[in-house]
C-alpha cells in the first residue's frame, strides 16, 4: 500500500470516527448540559446579587467602598454579558439595534448630571443644609440599629418615592414624555440598562432619596442603597433566560422588568418598584403571570428620533407642542 493510500485510509478512519462520536455527543452530552443549564438559570440572579454585595461589603469593611463597587459592577456586567451570548431569554434581542452609542451616551449623561449637581449644591452651600440632615443627633432615623437592618429600611423607606416617581412618569404625560427615552428601545439588554433621560433620572433620585434625608438615614444607608439599586438595576434588564420561582414575588427580576416594558398599557402600567415589589402590591400594580410568554416586540407608540441629541431634546419639543 502507498503511503498516499496509507494516509487516505487514515483519514477516511478517522472522519468515520469523527461522524460516530459527533452523533454521540448530543445524546452525551445533553443531560449534564441542561443539568447546568438549569442550575446557572436558577442561581444566576439570587449567586449574582449576593457576589456583588459580599464585594461591595468587604468595600466597606477596607473603607474603599467606592472602588468596590466598582469592581463588583465591572463583574456583574462581564457574567451578565458572557450568559447573555450564551443562554439568551429573546435571541432576537441580541441582534444589534443601533441604540448603543445612545443608550451609553444617556448613561453618563444621567449620572454626569445628577454628579454635577451634587458639586454645584456643594458651590452653592446647599450642604450646609443637607449635611447635618446626615448628622447623628438629626431626624428620627434609627440610628443604633444594625447597619444591614438599616439598608433594609432605607431601601423600603426610598421605595416609597421611587415607585411614585416611576409611577408619576407613566401616568402624566409631560413627565411620561422624558420616561419614554427608556421605554423606546425595541429589545432589553444589559447595555440599556442606565438608558434614562437626565431629567427622568434625577426626578427619582430627588423623590427616592430626599425622603431618607429628611429622615435623618446616616450616608452608609444611603451608598448601600445606591450600590443595591444599580446592582439590581443591571440584572433587571438583562437578556438571560433565568428562572426566578417567589424571588418574583418581592423583587423587581427581569421577568417582571420585561412585563413593564411591554407594549399592552395593561402589562405596561404595572410593575414600578426599583428593587423591591412591596409598594406594587400595596397599591394593587404588581404583574406577573406564567401562562404566557412576556411579549418579544416591545417598546411606545410614540415616534421617538434616533439619534441621542435629538432624544435629549424630544421630551421639551412635545411638551411644547402640547402646549400651543
Ligand atoms: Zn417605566
Ligand atoms: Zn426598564
Amino acid at each position: 500500500m502507498s503511503p498516499g493510500s496509507q494516509i487516505g485510509q487514515c483519514w477516511q478512519q478517522r472522519g468515520l470516527s469523527i461522524i460516530i462520536l459527533s452523533g454521540m455527543i448530543p445524546t452525551m452530552k445533553a443531560p449534564p448540559f441542561n443539568l447546568i443549564r438549569t442550575a446557572v438559570a436558577w442561581l444566576a440572579w439570587p449567586g449574582l446579587l449576593a457576589i456583588c454585595l459580599a464585594i461591595a461589603g468587604y468595600g466597606f469593611a477596607v473603607c474603599h467602598p467606592a472602588l468596590f463597587f466598582n469592581l463588583a459592577y465591572a463583574l456583574l456586567a462581564l457574567c451578565l454579558y458572557a450568559l447573555e451570548q450564551t443562554m439568551p431569554h429573546e435571541q432576537l434581542w441580541n441582534e444589534n439595534d443601533g441604540q448603543t452609542f445612545a443608550n451609553i451616551a444617556h448613561t453618563l449623561t444621567s449620572k454626569g448630571v445628577v454628579q454635577s449637581l451634587i458639586v454645584f449644591s456643594a458651590v452653592i452651600d446647599l450642604t450646609t443644609y443637607v449635611t447635618p440632615a446626615s448628622e447623628p443627633g438629626y431626624g428620627i432615623w434609627p440610628r443604633a440599629w444594625p447597619m444591614w437592618i438599616q439598608v433594609l429600611l432605607a431601601i423600603v423607606v426610598a421605595e416609597f418615592g421611587f415607585y411614585w416617581a416611576h409611577r408619576i412618569a407613566h401616568e402624566w404625560k409631560p413627565l411620561w414624555r422624558f420616561h419614554a427615552v427608556h421605554h423606546s428601545v425595541s429589545r432589553l439588554w444589559i447595555v440599556n440598562t442606565g438608558r434614562f433621560h437626565f431629567v427622568d433620572s434625577f426626578k427619582s433620585i430627588i423623590l427616592g432619596m430626599l425622603i431618607l434625608l429628611a429622615l435623618g438615614a446616616p450616608m452608609e444607608a444611603l451608598t448601600w442603597l445606591s450600590a443595591v439599586t444599580a446592582f439590581i438595576g443591571m440584572l433587571t434588564h438583562c437578556n438571560i433566560d433565568m428562572r426566578f420561582g417567589t424571588l418574583s414575588r418581592w423583587f423587581n427580576t427581569p421577568e417582571l422588568h420585561r412585563w413593564h416594558h411591554s407594549r399592552d398599557l395593561r402589562e405596561g402600567n404595572k410593575n414600578y418598584g426599583e428593587n423591591i415589589m412591596l409598594w406594587d402590591h400595596v397599591f394593587g400594580t404588581y404583574f406577573n403571570t406564567r401562562d404566557y410568554r412576556p411579549p418579544a416586540e416591545i417598546g411606545i407608540s410614540e415616534m421617538m428620533p434616533p439619534g441621542f441629541l435629538q432624544q435629549l431634546a424630544w421630551p421639551f419639543r412635545e411638551n411644547r407642542r402640547t402646549a400651543d
